[in-house]
């Protein structure tokens, strides 16, 4: 007789829901018997460039050691990193993108008895790791769809393990202030990681939104992630990382697998902090994008929220289900964001110029007929 092994799982595990990516272009491509070269993604907040013709050169360099394992210690990136941002290498800690890295801080802080503080609207990978480690989410409702760093402070407790905070966050692109950001890491008591998603902080340079690293030296609690998938332009490659005081990144040490990123990621990795061509020329794609894509949103009378990340989150003001399928059927995948409590909204990420104008194409039709 067989078992039933999903009773037989841990009861919190029982609990999960998987997370839902973007829906993949082959996908739609086969259930639409349509060309994929023809559907525009702008779902999964992927870099629309393509990838650097330098980091291409350099995995096609490595390709010769593919029957290596690779680097475990990572030592060329992490060196790289630690110039870039004036830390110690032993401040470094490398993951299988950054969703890893929140793994890490899981696996190492979180278990049954002790909660994780993070917003309402935030990151769906927050909740997934908090609960594949058994302990409490505390989901603090949202202000205007942002953080709400006050009321979040005020919900640590003395089983609060972790907080994270995402600045711009994803799937609103909404931020924080420097004020905010000291005024919440002066009240979050000493036992308790902050751990700081920056996964788009490179699209919102210039801008009043704090650099986590230079608040590295004065809060020991502190960890901010990155990561190489969104204006490097690697999320095929899995490669983020983090940068925190040296005794929090020598236990995430301690629980990552022996060879967590690989060696082609690891050289693309390199060669892309090298490219400021690439990154110059991915945060103006995005600022024209963001633009073309709200002017085309002010034409159509839609409003949407002010985003600082490569994304922009769209409210229909009625359930947006229905838009996303007639928008599917014409060849563009966007993102439904009612899992994140937003069912009236759409997630779009910027695309090429020619890519948004094909989606506000479609979606000025798909409203015309609605
Ligand atoms: C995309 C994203 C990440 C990480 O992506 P990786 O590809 O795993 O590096 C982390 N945080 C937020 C808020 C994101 O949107």
């Amino acid at each position: 007789m067989s078992s039933d092994f999903l009773a037989l799982a841990l009861p919190h595990v029982q609990g999960l829901s998987p997370y839902v990516p973007g829906k993949p272009i082959d996908e739609l491509a086969r259930e639409l018997a349509l060309d994929p070269a023809n559907i525009v993604k702008l779902a999964s907040n992927e870099n629309p460039l393509g990838p650097s013709a330098k980091v291409c050169a350099a995995i096609t360099a490595e390709l010769p050691e593919l029957t290596r394992y690779p680097d475990g210690s990572g030592f060329a990136l992490k060196q790289k990193l630690a110039e870039r941002y004036a830390v110690d290498p032993a401040q470094v800690t490398l993951g299988n993108g950054s969703n890893d890295v929140l793994e890490l801080v899981a696996r190492a802080w979180l278990a049954p008895g002790f909660n994780a503080v993070f917003s309402q609207h935030a990151f769906a990978v927050y909740p997934i790791a908090t609960i594949a480690a058994g302990a409490e989410c505390r989901q603090v409702p949202a202000k205007d769809y942002a953080h709400d760093l006050d009321a979040m402070a005020a919900a640590i407790d003395s089983n609060t393990r972790v907080v994270f905070i995402a600045n711009p966050n994803n799937p609103t692109g909404t931020w924080f202030n420097q004020a905010a950001l000291n005024a919440f890491l002066s009240k979050v008591p000493g036992h308790v990681l902050v751990v700081l998603d920056e996964a788009y902080i490179e699209y919102a340079a210039d801008s009043d939104l704090p650099d986590g690293m230079a608040y590295l030296s004065r809060y020991p609690n502190l960890l901010v992630s990155r990561t190489f998938s969104k204006a490097y332009g690697l999320a095929a490659l899995r490669v983020g990382y983090a940068i925190s005081s040296v005794v929090i990144a020598d236990v995430l040490n301690r629980v990552r697998q022996p060879f967590n990123v690989n060696s082609l990621a690891l050289v693309a990795a390199c060669a892309a902090l090298d490219d400021i061509e690439y990154l110059e020329r991915s945060r103006l794609t995005n600022s024209q994008g963001m633009q073309q894509l709200e002017d085309g949103f002010k034409r159509l009378c839609l409003s949407w929220i002010p985003s600082r990340g490569n994304f922009i989150a769209v409210d229909f003001k009625r359930d947006a289900a229905t838009i996303n399928q007639a928008l599917l059927a014409q060849g563009i995948i966007v993102r439904p964001i009612a899992g994140y409590g937003m069912p009236t909204f759409l997630r779009i990420s910027i695309g090429t110029a020619e890519e948004n104008q094909r989606f506000l194409d479609a979606l000025t039709l798909v409203l015309q007929q609605a």
